[in-house]
């Protein structure tokens, strides 16, 4: 018998990869952090002897999902404002707020509380941008939760850093340089948006990223204003002047692209640039449907994202992959567009890709780390079980994810976070809905 740490076996189990398999009777073997088997139970009884053995009847196993864009402090601001287009939304309530407020400890308190949520609704995973960068990384290792962790790029002051260059000299020393080869954390630039910066600064931020090999991750063509006005200051439309200063490769990431150009699709196929997807943040800002179906079957890869919970307003993955498959059908007029099997790729493993992970993390297979989510189908608005993956992504709530392990940790247990106090959690969470609260006289 040989030793391992844990051995799961639920009643199935949706790998992934390969695509469209679900496994009936089988077994996950993890050990130091890693998934080192996918076998028969029968064999797995015969074969291992585990230190914890964990037996799931009622439900499906699947990779843990991959949250492809977020603003995790921004949780803090969940509500504050709501039915306002992208513009007057930013600058008439987030961007007063965030001067009022951005800091070391709301950055900490919003990126718990944005964790705590991801990991009860079954992510172990996020990509995020948002100011103190070092503190998001800081929280994550603390909540031993994985991150890609993008460092704020823009020209104008904030409370971290006054100009590009200091933006891009405390990127590189409080963060990129530290979490070099860190098992949960990796790193990327992350410009705001190509309004944000002037043709010297991109160039400039493209050497350190080929320097540094990181990726860059930007909103772009999010709305068809922020397109118009560019085009007007710039004579280009957003995706043509980055890709003349040479920022669109494979290790861009372009968060929601809901207007593309049938040459910006075929660029974006040549180039290997990826997309994340963000339907329910597009929907509330009305910036309209990005065509993720068109933009899939052209090759493009696409994941999924939540955006922040300010514009959402939670960070659900469960609603954000139910969202893209329903879009994605009535915006092709084509019921078959992104079947739940395509809808669970694009949170999982088309998600890892995006964020350069895809040999660590997105599937069930052996030698990825342990980065599990387990969801109880035996409720009664998900019953009868014909197929597991279309129960999870057309019924399933995130109060159905039992359990989650990330890297081999046991971070929800049937139900509960191992590692958090979410009673504190809960109190820091209402002080700062005091002080975002209090008009800014006072
Ligand atoms: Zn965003």
């Amino acid at each position: 018998m040989q030793h391992c740490d844990t051995l799961i076996a639920p009643r199935w189990c949706v790998p992934v990869e390969p695509e469209n398999v679900v496994l009936t009777d089988h077994a996950v073997v993890v050990t130091d952090g890693r998934i080192t088997d996918v076998v028969p139970l029968a064999d797995a009884r015969e074969k291992y002897q585990p230190s914890v053995f964990i037996e799931k009847p009622n439900h499906v196993l699947i990779p843990g999902l991959v949250n492809a864009h977020t603003h995790c402090a921004m949780t803090l601001m969940r509500g504050l404002a709501d039915d306002l287009p992208l513009e007057r939304w930013l600058e008439e309530a987030i961007w007063p707020a965030e001067k009022r407020w951005v800091g070391a400890e709301m950055v900490r308190d919003g990126t718990e509380l944005a964790i705590a949520e991801m990991i009860s609704g079954g992510q172990t995973c996020f990509s995020d941008q948002y100011f103190f960068p070092e503190i998001v990384a800081e929280a994550a290792v603390d909540l031993q939760m994985r991150a890609m962790v993008g460092t704020p790029i823009i020209e104008f002051p904030t409370a971290w850093a006054s100009d590009a260059s200091e933006y891009m000299n405390k990127a590189n020393d409080l963060v990129h340089d530290p979490y070099v080869d860190h098992p949960l954390i990796s790193t990327c630039y992350a410009p705001h948006s190509s309004y944000a910066l002037s043709d010297e600064s991109f160039v400039e931020l493209r050497v350190l990223a080929d320097q540094l090999d990181v990726r860059i991750q930007i909103h772009l063509h999010e709305t068809l204003a922020e397109i118009n006005a560019a085009t007007e200051r710039t004579g280009k439309r957003p995706f043509d002047r980055l890709n003349q200063l040479g920022i669109v490769n494979a290790s861009l990431l372009a968060v929601h692209c809901v207007h593309l150009t049938d040459e910006e699709i075929d660029v974006f196929v040549e180039s290997g640039v990826n997309i994340a997807h963000c339907p329910r943040s597009n929907l509330k800002l009305a910036s309209g449907i990005a065509p993720v179906a068109k933009y899939r079957e052209k090759g493009v890869n696409v994941c999924i994202g939540t955006d922040s919970a300010a514009s959402n307003n939670t960070v659900d993955m469960l609603s954000e992959m139910r969202m893209t498959a329903l879009l994605a059908k009535a915006c092709s007029s084509d019921a078959s567009a992104i079947s739940a099997g395509a809808a669970l790729r694009m949170a999982t493993l088309d998600g890892a890709a995006a964020l350069g992970l895809a040999q660590e993390t997105g599937s069930i297979e052996a030698g990825k780390w342990a980065d599990l989510t387990c969801v109880d189908l035996n409720r009664l608005h998900s019953q009868p079980v014909y197929d597991p993956v279309s129960q999870l992504v057309y019924t399933a709530r995130a109060d159905q994810i039992t359990d989650v392990w990330i890297a081999g940790k046991h971070q929800l247990d049937n139900g509960k976070l191992t590692q958090i106090d979410t009673d504190n959690l809960l109190e820091r969470s209402n002080e700062w809905r005091d002080r975002f609260a209090t008009p800014a006289n006072k």
